[in-house]
């Protein structure tokens, strides 16, 4: 992952938290509906695909998350994509900067983004639909910010992002730079100086408990958090012997996660 994406990583969370984007004008567009989706959109056959893809991400990040019961959109309102005909259009109705490809706003539960915007389909939409699912979850709680850009790349599928990400954190092994879990799980904020190890690491971290575990521990564990409980706290009841030592543990297997699989 290069710098400049990881930047703009970086604000499309800040974006999403101040939550503050002004409405989009969608009188101009057309709504096509699928499954748990309605998108707004100028192009019918470009909606109808991403429709499609919608619905692959919503079930398979739902499969990630093992969170039982938890089906936002299931019923009733459906949850809008606004997808603009061009990146001044998107702009505008959003407020959202130049670097920008899409943004999730909290305070309406929507998604936006534009015809053309890098990778929309494979990294943009799992990527801010995991945002969602997690703010969600959660509820009134935060989400720890390794979990939510960590999960949220993780779901990224454009494979030359993966591999880039895989052996940059594979890379920070022989050098021994990564950063200590036990800083890692607690950061607030994205460290100025590390933007790109913070997220390929974070990434990383979440690879490990949803891919070395089974499928429900990672519900548990987000269960945990989600009740108040420390990251330490939720690994050792979640996972119970595979992290007994809590944030201790998780380092080890990390480690040696990253060392044999990437
Ligand atoms: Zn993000």
């Amino acid at each position: 992952m290069s710098i400049k994406s990881s930047i703009r990583l970086m604000a499309v969370l800040l974006l999403m938290i101040a939550g503050s984007a002004p409405q989009a004008a969608s009188q101009d567009l057309e709504i096509f509906k699928r499954g748990h989706f309605e998108i707004y959109h100028n192009n019918r056959s470009m909606a109808n695909k991403l429709s499609w893809k919608a619905e692959y991400h919503y079930k398979r990040i739902l499969n990630h998350l093992g969170i039982k019961g938890f089906q936002p959109w299931e019923s009733g309102n459906k949850c809008p994509i606004y997808i603009y005909e061009t990146k001044s259009d998107y702009m505008q109705a959003t407020g959202a900067p130049e670097w920008s490809q899409g943004l999730a706003e909290f305070k309406n539960l929507k998604f936006s983004s534009y015809e053309n915007a890098d990778k929309l389909p494979e990294n943009t939409l799992p990527h801010e639909m995991t945002h969602m699912f997690l703010f969600l979850f959660m509820e009134k709680n935060p989400v720890p910010l390794w979990l939510n850009e960590g999960m949220a790349q993780f779901e990224e599928e454009d494979k030359k992002t993966n591999y880039r990400r895989k052996r940059f954190a594979k890379s920070l092994l022989s050098t021994s730079s990564f950063i200590p879990l036990d800083q890692l799980l607690s950061l607030t904020r994205v460290p100025e100086d590390n933007v790109e190890l913070f997220y390929a690491q974070s990434a990383s971290v979440v690879d490990h408990l949803i891919n070395d575990n089974l499928r429900a521990n990672y519900g548990r564990f987000l269960t945990g958090v989600k009740n108040g409980k420390s990251a330490e706290d939720a690994l050792k009841e979640s996972y119970q012997w595979k992290y007994k030592n809590g944030v201790a543990d998780l380092e080890k297997r990390w480690l040696e996660f990253v060392r044999k699989k990437y």
